[in-house]
């Protein structure tokens, strides 16, 4: 039986789909978006990440690593990545709990038990399951044997995809599929290559595929200022809805937060818009209106603004 690699499980979320939802959060994607705010979702396998807030320095940690992954300094503990298998070692031997294995493999049976805990809650409200990631769409084969077990239990299942795989990972898993939160970010092909490190024509290609065969789909588009957030990218977005996208219910406007920048540094990563701003309310409105006016209805902004949070 398949397993999967998962970094977080979040309950109760009321932003991945209608309802209360449970989110798994799937590990590894093939992009690299620069507003990333899960990097601890990028990389496929286990890792090893370390909080210095709660370090006492005794160093036993580097004491039980027997790769010689680990050393202590001034500036902090720094983690040879090249060596660290994320054998978990040093999370036992730490006495205070500044070192930690982020993702946990799951057999379909464990993670099915694990979101099955929330039936009455997906139930009374209409809700039900998530996955996304990093890209779930990555481990589409360990999907295709979960899926089917949560059908047969009734679960609403969404999935929240870049749209960046083969097609053929999509055809594994989509009669199970009740709704895609698909995200659609720049419509520039050289600015989608240089802010996410892929070329769209493939995210859009699937896009199409998916409003063909009748798939239920909601759009988001991260705000990020001066990258994403031009009325003409709005624009051209809800262009491409409008054109090709038949079953799209509803276009979500995701604005940009900084709220990720201690994780990248527990996972010794530098997050390259640390000093980017927030967006503004009325900035945010205005792409609403935006989207409208070319003929889109159901649009929708979130997230955190300037000197308020939504
Ligand atoms: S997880 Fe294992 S290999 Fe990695 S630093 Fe800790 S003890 Fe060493
Ligand atoms: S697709 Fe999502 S998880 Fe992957 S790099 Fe972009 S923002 Fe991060």
């Amino acid at each position: 039986m398949k397993r999967g690699i998962v970094f977080s499980i979040q309950r109760f979320s009321t932003e991945d789909g209608p309802g209360i939802r449970t989110t798994v959060f799937m590990k590894g994607c093939p992009l690299r978006c620069i507003w990333c705010q899960n990097p601890e979702g990028l990389n496929p396998r286990p890792e090893l990440v370390w909080y210095d807030v709660r370090c006492i320095g005794v160093r036993a940690c580097i004491k039980a690593c027997k790769v010689g992954a680990l050393r202590l300094d001034e500036d902090g503990l720094h983690i040879d990545r090249s060596r660290c298998t994320a054998c978990g070692a040093c999370v036992k031997a730490c006495p205070t709990g500044a070192l930690e294995i982020i993702g946990t493999e799951y057999d379909v049976k464990s993670l099915v038990d694990e979101v099955l805990r929330d039936m009455v809650f997906y139930k009374t409200s209409r809700g039900g399951v998530t996955f996304s990631g990093g890209e779930p769409m990555l481990q589409s084969s360990f999907l295709a044997e979960v899926l089917p077990v949560l059908k047969d239990h009734g679960v609403h299942v969404a999935l929240d995809t870049s749209g960046f795989a083969p097609w053929r990972e999509f055809e594994k898993i989509l009669g199970w599929i009740d709704l895609v939160l698909y995200d659609l970010k720049l419509m520039d092909v050289a600015k989608h290559i240089e802010f996410t490190g892929v070329d769209p024509t493939l995210i859009w290609e699937n896009a199409v595929n998916l409003a063909k065969r009748g798939v239920r789909m909601w759009i988001r588009t991260p705000i990020i200022p001066g990258i994403t957030d031009s009325e003409e990218n709005v624009r051209a977005i809800t262009r491409f809805i409008i054109d090709n996208l038949p079953t799209v219910e509803r276009f979500e406007l995701l604005a940009f937060n900084n709220l990720c920048i201690s994780k990248y540094k527990r996972l010794g990563m530098k997050f390259l818009l640390e000093k980017a701003r927030l967006m503004k309310r009325e900035e945010m409105e205005n792409l609403v209106r935006v989207a409208r006016e070319e003929g889109f209805g159901n649009v929708m902004w979130s997230g955190m603004v300037e000197r308020d949070v939504r």
